[in-house]
């Protein structure tokens, strides 16, 4: 059985987010780290990627194990944000991404633009990371 999850379908409107992480399920596969910007960084293309999961019960040998974080110094994500959505700290599975990352900030900030009669978008913390530029 296979159970296709579709990417960026939002299903908590409180905390912001999805019914699954695609982020986490990457991490945990090896396909990436998940950066002080909270998004799923790749060496290859940085967080310029789009993810969707396939939860299946078939007998896959599993691949990979989580990849080291490799954000070191950097914060380009973290200064570059205009409304200072994130905080700088690293993830840790332990923690809430609370510690993290304000996502009410973020979409406020969209909100605005919207407001003001542009475009919803910023992406800049996606611009801004070196990884796969
Ligand atoms: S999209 Fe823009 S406002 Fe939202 S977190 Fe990234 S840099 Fe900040
Ligand atoms: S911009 Fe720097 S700190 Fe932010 S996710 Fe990319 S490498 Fe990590």
């Amino acid at each position: 059985m296979a159970l296709p999850v579709p990417a960026s379908e939002r299903f908590d409107d409180e905390r912001i987010c999805a019914v699954f992480s695609h982020k986490l399920t990457a991490n945990l596969a090896g396909l990436g780290w998940i950066g002080k910007s909270c998004l799923l960084i790749t060496p290859e293309n940085g967080p310029r990627v789009r993810w969707t999961t396939i939860l299946t019960n078939a007998p896959l040998t599993p691949t990979g194990k989580p990849m080291k974080n490799l954000c070191g110094d950097c914060r380009k994500c973290v200064d570059i944000c205009p409304v200072k959505a994130f905080t700088g700290s690293n993830f840790s599975e332990d923690e809430d991404r609370d510690v993290r990352y304000d996502a009410r900030k973020c979409e406020l900030y969209l909100e605005n633009l919207e407001k003001q009669g542009k475009l919803p978008v910023c992406g800049l913390c996606i611009y801004n990371c070196p990884f796969g530029k």
